[in-house]
C-alpha cells in the first residue's frame, strides 16, 4: 500500500482493516484461515504441525477423503481432464454434470435437478431469477448471507420475519397486495444456531397465501431424515419445498450447488439464471466426487445413524456441565460464550488443547452472543466426542461461564 498515495474512504476501511487484524494476531486470538496441511483419519487433522480433533467441520457424514469417492474424482480426470469447455450452454456440459443432475433429482426424490459452481451463487443467481422488482421475497432473519444477497440482487421487496416465527411470517405475507408474486426462503437448518426451520407451519402459510417456497438444505443434507434426505424427509413432507437448493461442499465432499425440482422450473432456471449462462461448469473431479458421495449416502446410513448419536452426545454433554447450547438439535453445536473476547479465549486453550473449534463473533451474531460453534461429524468416536467436552468445560470454568462446581 506504501506506494500508493491514497487518502480516501476506501484506503481509511483497508487500514481499519490491517489494524484489526494485526492486533488479533499479537494477541495470539487469530483464527482465521488456519490452514490444515494433512487428513489423519478419522475426524484427525494436522494443524500447524499438531494433530488435533477437528470440531469445526461441516463434512457430517464424514465423507471427505473416502476412498470411493476418491477413486471417482480420480477417473473422471483420467476421462474428462481437469476443466470444462468453459460455460455448460456452448461446450461444457459433460455426461457426469448430467449424471451429477439425475442422481440429485432421484436423492431428493424429484423431476430434476440443476447444479451451479457454488452454494453461494447458487442463491444469488436463484433468488434473483425467480423473482425482480415488482415481486417480493421473504426472508428469516437468520437466513445465510448468500440467500440475503441473492435478495438484495433480485431487486424484488425484501421483506425480513423474525428468526422461525410463523405469525411474523403471516404478518408479512399478509401486508403484500393480492396477486403479487411472493418467494419465502429459509435455511433447512440455521448455520450459526444448529436450530430447525418449522416446515410444517411455513408450508400451510405458502399454500395458504400462494407463495413459493425455497429452502437451503446446506446443514440438512445427509443430516435430517432417516436416510439424510433432508428436511421434508425429516418432517414426512415429501413434495412440499418447490425449491430444494444445496450445496456440494459439506456433506457432500465436493464443490458446487444445486437446486431439484420439478421439471419445468429446472428447464426454466437452465434458460434463465444468469450464473448458468455466462459461468463455467463444475469441474469434472468434482462433479463426479459429488455424483458418487450421494450413492454412498445411501449405501451406507450407518453415517446417518452415528451422526445422529454423535450430536445426541454433545449436545447433552455440554448441557450437563451447564453450558448453553441454544436451540440446536443437529449436528451445528452453539457453546453461547456471550463476549466477543470470551469466546476468544475459550478457543485459545481448546486450540491449545488440540480441539479445533472456532469462535463466531459480531457481526456475524449479535453483540452478546458470541459463541464457540462447534460441529460433530460420523467421523469422531464417542471417546474424542468426551474427551472435547472435558477440554471445553476446562476452559468455560477457566473463564467463568460455567461455575467450577458445576455437577
Ligand atoms: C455454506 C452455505 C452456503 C454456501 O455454500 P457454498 O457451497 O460454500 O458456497 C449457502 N447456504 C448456507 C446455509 C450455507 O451454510
Amino acid at each position: 500500500m506504501e506506494s500508493k498515495s491514497f487518502n480516501d474512504a476506501i484506503y481509511r476501511r483497508i487500514l481499519a482493516m490491517s489494524q484489526r487484524v494485526q492486533e488479533a494476531q499479537e494477541a495470539d486470538l487469530y483464527y482465521y484461515n488456519q490452514a490444515v496441511s494433512e487428513l489423519r483419519g478419522g475426524a484427525r487433522v494436522l494443524v500447524q504441525g499438531r494433530e488435533m480433533g477437528m470440531f469445526a467441520s461441516y463434512s457430517y457424514l464424514g465423507l471427505v477423503g473416502h476412498p470411493r469417492i476418491n477413486a471417482a474424482a480420480k477417473a473422471a480426470i483420467d476421462r474428462f481432464g481437469t476443466g470444462t469447455h468453459g460455460v455448460r450452454t456452448l461446450a461444457g456440459t459433460l455426461t457426469i454434470h448430467r449424471q451429477l443432475e439425475e442422481r440429485i433429482a432421484q436423492f431428493k426424490q424429484t423431476e430434476a435437478a440443476v447444479t451451479f459452481t457454488s452454494g453461494y451463487v447458487t442463491n444469488l443467481t436463484v433468488v434473483s431469477t425467480m423473482v425482480g422488482r415488482e415481486d417480493y421475497v421473504l426472508s428469516d432473519k437468520l437466513n445465510h448471507a448468500s440467500i440475503v444477497d441473492g435478495c438484495l440482487m433480485s431487486g424484488a421487496k425484501f421483506l425480513r420475519f423474525r428468526h422461525n416465527d410463523m405469525e411474523a411470517l403471516e404478518t408479512r405475507l399478509q401486508q403484500i397486495p393480492d396477486g403479487s408474486a411472493k418467494l419465502v426462503v429459509a435455511d433447512a437448518v440455521f448455520s450459526m444456531d444448529g436450530d430447525i426451520i418449522d416446515l410444517p407451519k411455513m408450508v400451510g402459510l405458502c399454500r395458504k397465501y400462494n407463495a413459493w417456497l425455497m429452502i437451503d438444505e446446506a446443514h440438512s443434507v445427509g443430516v435430517l431424515g432417516k436416510f439424510g434426505r433432508g428436511i421434508e424427509e425429516h418432517f414426512g413432507l415429501e413434495g412440499s419445498v418447490d425449491i430444494k437448493m444445496g450445496t456440494l461442499s459439506k456433506t457432500i465432499p465436493s464443490v458446487g450447488g444445486y437446486v431439484a425440482g420439478n421439471r419445468d422450473l429446472v428447464e426454466y432456471l437452465r434458460h434463465a439464471s444468469r450464473a448458468y449462462i455466462f459461468s463455467a461448469a463444475l469441474p469434472p473431479a468434482q462433479a463426479a466426487a459429488a455424483c458418487e458421495a450421494f450413492q454412498v449416502i445411501l449405501d451406507e446410513p450407518w453415517r446417518i445413524q452415528k451422526l445422529r448419536h454423535n450430536a445426541d452426545l454433545f449436545i447433552s454433554g455440554l448441557k450437563q456441565r451447564g453450558f448453553d447450547t441454544m436451540l440446536t438439535e443437529t449436528a451445528i453445536v452453539p457453546v453461547l460464550c456471550g463476549e466477543d473476547e470470551t469466546a476468544y479465549q475459550v478457543t485459545q486453550y481448546a486450540q491449545k488443547n488440540d480441539v479445533f473449534v472456532l469462535p463466531v463473533v459480531s457481526p456475524a451474531v449479535p453483540v452478546g452472543l458470541a459463541r464457540l460453534r462447534a460441529t460433530v461429524t460420523a467421523a469422531h468416536e464417542p471417546e474424542e466426542i468426551e474427551h472435547a467436552m472435558n477440554i471445553i468445560e476446562k476452559a468455560g470454568r477457566s473463564v467463568g461461564i460455567i461455575s467450577s462446581n458445576n455437577d
